[in-house]
């Protein structure tokens, strides 16, 4: 019996008991802690620190848990690369419960890897470990760059072996989210005309994640504008740092706007709109310039599960749902060009013609094959006066310095609405949303390799520290600011469901 008191809550299965199944996860006799991630613990408010290995690793293996905690697999469906799957769910996942933090947040902890559930179709619902290593580095560089995130709180090693294309050693993930309710879910009750749970799982995600909603005259409107907007947000900050995410299937899209399902994503090195790393994703579906195209698509099949819960005559309900679609690339583009804006320096005022000053600057990238993560931190180093390292980026620095011509006299704008801010000042604000590090994929797989294949966790420490603090140029970040090889790059390949 575990030493850990955890008192979880079990609002989601006591207001859909028909969307989820009860389920223990699969026995695991010797786990391994591999990983904790104290400060999120602390954060949260789950007293670990005093907990030693020997209990944590088991809790983690979601074994000898409490007799309170009663852990449930959730049943979803979802569009997979445009095509209905209709049953998917967890399966090889499950939810331990909700967990309540001081500020009344209410968080899934999750366990991924954990065992067969009813949901496994052919899958063995297991997880590799260097997968389960990967979401952790993944998903700490998303939160640390300031995007909407679930979190990873800890990896066990299971020491047994799991068959993928090899057998590799396992490991099962702890994901904290501030839930799991995907647009798949809604599609579940949908798909199978069942209004009843469907307008159960609506009221529910409204007073989990909309509260402020719920009194609006048509809240579930209410409620699919909100998501649009912070699904517009999310995909502006993946947009704006380089984040391919890879595998943008309905299953994989949360209502709480935060970023799931790490298997396939990946950064861009070098700033290619038709970036595209994963192995299935042979038609660029998910390429990198894609994404709030898919969005919105995605977006379209979540308001039409939301018809039957809406009042009026059935055209005059999808004229409404269509309109609030509508509005979406809207939405993305004032959110891209307000990151947009702080990236290039401009922090007082907008003007029309920023959203050409970005373009030609893009385009420059694109041509001259820059590395997007250095490109954009180097033009607070012209700011500070040095523009080499701008320069060295190009072929031809006669366009380049056209360019910067332009977005000075546009700086020189922006500032006459300040006195008070000077070159490095403005140079100093850049460099707190243009990363000098990301996750760069060599880094992250010479990472993963050390740790699964020689149990040497040297580099993913390392490797994590830094990406705990992408903004900050110092001893701990600059071994992992050079860009891959090319040739590296364009032979990267990134896996689902791994
Ligand atoms: P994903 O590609 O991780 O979004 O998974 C898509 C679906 O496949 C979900 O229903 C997962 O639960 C399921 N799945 C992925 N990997 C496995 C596995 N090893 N065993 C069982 N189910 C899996
Ligand atoms: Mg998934």
């Amino acid at each position: 019996m575990s030493d850990i008191t955890l008192p979880l809550q079990y609002s989601y299965i006591e207001a859909l008991p028909e969307g989820c199944i009860e389920w223990q996860p699969d026995a695991i006799t010797t786990p391994e802690l591999v990983y904790l991630n104290r400060p999120l613990a602390k954060q949260l408010g789950l007293e670990l620190a005093s907990v030693d290995d020997n209990t944590l690793a088991p809790f983690f293996a979601g074994n000898g848990l409490p007799e309170t905690i009663k852990p449930f697999a959730q049943a979803y469906t979802g569009h997979q690369f445009g095509h209905l799957a209709p049953m998917l769910g967890d399966g090889r996942a499950v939810i331990l419960g909700e967990w309540l933090d001081s500020n009344e947040n209410r968080w899934d902890i999750a366990l991924k890897g954990s065992g067969r559930t009813p949901f496994s179709r052919g899958g063995d619902g297991k997880a590799a470990l260097g997968p389960m290593l990967r979401e952790v580095l993944l998903s700490e560089a998303l939160y640390h760059l300031g995007i909407a995130t679930t979190r990873s709180l800890a990896v066990v090693a299971t020491n047994e072996p799991v068959q993928r294309q090899q057998l590799l050693p396992g490991a099962i993930l702890t994901r904290l989210a501030a839930s799991h309710i995907r647009i798949g879910t809604f599609e579940y009750f949908a798909t199978r005309n069942d209004v009843t749970n469907l307008k159960a799982l609506a009221d529910y995600t409204l007073n989990r994640h909309y509260p402020e909603l719920a009194q609006q005259q048509s809240p579930y409107l209410a409620m699919l504008e909100a998501v649009m907007q912070k699904q517009a947000r999310l995909v502006a900050s993946w947009i704006n740092c380089g984040f391919i995410h890879g595998v943008m299937n309905t299953d994989n899209i949360l209502l709480s706007g935060e970023t799931v399902d790490f298997g396939p994503c990946a950064f861009i090195e070098q700033y290619k709109p038709g970036a595209v790393f994963s192995s299935i994703d042979q038609h660029g579906r998910y390429a990198y310039a894609n994404q709030p195209k898919i969005m919105h698509w995605n977006l379209a099949r979540f308001a039409e599960t939301l018809l039957p819960l809406l009042d009026g005559e059935d055209s005059q309900k999808v004229e409404v749902l269509t309109d609030t679609i509508n509005r979406f690339p809207d939405r993305y583009r004032q959110q891209l060009i307000s990151g947009q804006r702080q990236k290039l320096g401009l922090f007082f005022s907008e003007e029309d013609g920023d959203t050409e000053l970005v373009s030609q600057w893009l385009d420059l990238l694109h041509q001259n094959k820059m590395d997007f993560t250095q490109a954009w931190r180097n033009l607070s180093r012209v700011l500070r006066g040095d523009d080499t390292p701008l320069l060295e980026q190009v072929k031809e620095p006669s366009q380049l310095t056209d360019w910067l011509a332009r977005w000075h006299q546009r700086l020189e704008r922006d500032a006459s609405h300040t006195s008070s801010l000077t070159d490095s000042q403005r140079a100093e604000k850049m460099e707190q949303v243009n990363p000098f590090i990301i996750a760069r994929n060599h880094q992250v797989e010479a990472a993963l390799t050390a740790a699964s294949d020689n149990n040497d966790y040297h580099l993913f420490n390392d490797l994590l520290s830094a990406l705990q603090q992408p903004f900050a140029e110092n001893e701990t970040t600059r071994p992992f600011a050079t860009p891959a090889p090319e040739e590296f790059t364009e032979r990267y390949q990134t896996f689902c469901g791994t």
